[in-house]
């Protein structure tokens, strides 16, 4: 048999009542912060991630699906969503027809990362940008949209967690006095770390190794070293934070290791997903427009991961959604009635009702059971006796009343079916 492959996932039609669920509250949530929907393709050329997301990231040095097609262009599976809206935003000059664009979007997401609980390489992600202005408010606004999307799904093992980052001229003087601190400790960092010291020396905050958190603990922060415009931002988005009732601390370990982010980063965890704790990422990505061919345009956005949403939301025990349901399940009493079975099916349809009946040619007793599996809300009975007086039976599944319903009286029974 062939099996779907490793890290990827079917979502079921079980599945699908919470997908959906989770899918219109983000959906009401974004555009009552009038984000307008935007769908780019699945692959897109390599270049655009490996200059939108950075040579340096393990995303792409390890893990991006690419492949070239049949004229030897390279071309991979979107691994995350602000390149390929950038991409969007510059080659359809969104920004001529309006001069703050906001967006939001669901979509699959392609990483070849290592399987684990909460970890997949197909994987779902939700997430908006707003691009056009450098307004604190926005950066604000995007944790505000994550965290109040989070807390209507139920979830409440939350915490959020900021920082800054700077220009990129603060980041760089940052970075020598990290580098100063870190010389003579260097043969003590792990093998990736010292690596990183070389290459991108912020990343080391990214490092899980308990000896290298230990050393970085004590190192400067970065917050504590911001220009004034940078401190000023950070400022507004905490108040805006306090204002908005949103509990959050400041971890100056949250770094982007990417010269094209600035200032805010956040992330929302939950304690109860298991390793991988980070529900949803984001932050201000400045000069990330420009970077990648369009004019110098400020910005900023955050991407959620929607199986490890559904994930807590299982473990919290967040939601029950309801139970699907079928308007009415037409059973045949005469095996000859299978074609009027049929017909009235089709009609009742054209009235937009949910009608299901049996194809199998089973027994009274098991189309009943099959109504009943499909939580019917009434069996309508077509046949005997009752049939030949131009006559039907239909129950009530809830209450268990049968009453009879008149065979060309169709829109009697349409009338019961929409309004009992
Ligand atoms: P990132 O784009 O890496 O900042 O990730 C944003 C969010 O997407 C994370 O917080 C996760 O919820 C989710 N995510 C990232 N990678 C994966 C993955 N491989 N499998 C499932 N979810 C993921």
């Amino acid at each position: 048999m062939i099996k779907a492959v490793t890290g990827t996932k079917d979502i079921l039609p079980t599945d699908i009542p919470r997908w959906k669920y989770l899918e219109q509250t983000v959906e009401k949530i974004f555009r009552n912060f009038n984000y307008k929907e935007i769908r780019t393709p699945i692959f897109e050329e390599t270049s655009l991630f490996a200059r939108g997301i950075g040579e340096e990231t393990d995303i792409v040095g390890k893990e991006m699906y690419t492949f070239k097609d049949r004229s030897d262009t390279s071309l991979t599976l979107k691994p995350e969503m602000t390149a390929a809206v950038v991409r969007a935003y510059n080659e359809h000059s969104l920004g001529a027809q309006q001069s703050l664009v906001k967006l939001f979007y669901t979509s699959p997401m392609f990483r070849q990362e290592r399987p684990q609980a909460g970890r997949f390489r197909q994987f779902h992600q939700f997430g908006a940008e707003a691009i056009g202005s450098k307004s604190p408010l926005l950066d604000a606004e995007m944790v505000q949209m994550a965290y109040e999307i989070l807390v209507s799904l139920g979830l409440k093992n939350l915490t959020v967690k900021i920082n800054s980052l700077g220009t990129p001229e603060t980041r760089d003087k940052y970075k020598q006095l990290l580098k100063n601190f870190l010389i003579d400790k260097k043969d003590k960092l792990s093998e990736d770390s010292r690596r990183r010291f070389e290459t991108n020396i912020l990343r080391i905050f990214d490092s899980k190794v308990e000896s290298d958190q230990k050393i970085i603990k004590d190192a400067p922060k970065l917050v504590d070293h911001l220009d004034e415009e940078s401190k000023t931002d950070f400022e507004v988005v905490k108040e805006q934070l306090e204002k908005s009732k949103i509990p959050f601390q400041i971890d100056p370990a949250l770094v982007r290791g990417l010269d094209y982010y600035t200032k805010l980063t956040f992330e929302i965890d939950s304690g109860s997903v298991g390793a991988q704790t980070a529900l949803c990422g984001g932050g201000r990505y400045d000069l990330l427009i420009e970077t990648l061919g369009g004019k110098s345009t400020p910005a900023t956005g955050f991407a959620a991961g929607i199986e490890r949403i559904l994930l807590a939301c299982e473990n919290e025990k967040c939601f029950t959604v309801p139970e699907p349901t079928i308007d009415i399940y037409l059973i045949r009493i005469d095996s000859e009635l299978e074609s009027v079975v049929s017909e009235l099916a089709g009609k009742i349809r054209k009235e937009n009702l949910t009608v299901d009946y049996d194809y199998l040619q089973r027994s009274v007793k098991a189309q009943m059971r099959e109504a009943n599996k499909m939580n019917a809300r009434y069996v309508l009975f077509i046949g005997g006796d009752e049939y030949k007086e131009g006559k039907m039976n239909l129950k009530n599944m809830s209450t268990g009343v049968e009453e009879k319903v008149s065979l060309i009286k169709f829109q009697e029974l349409v009338e019961k079916l929409k309004f009992q």
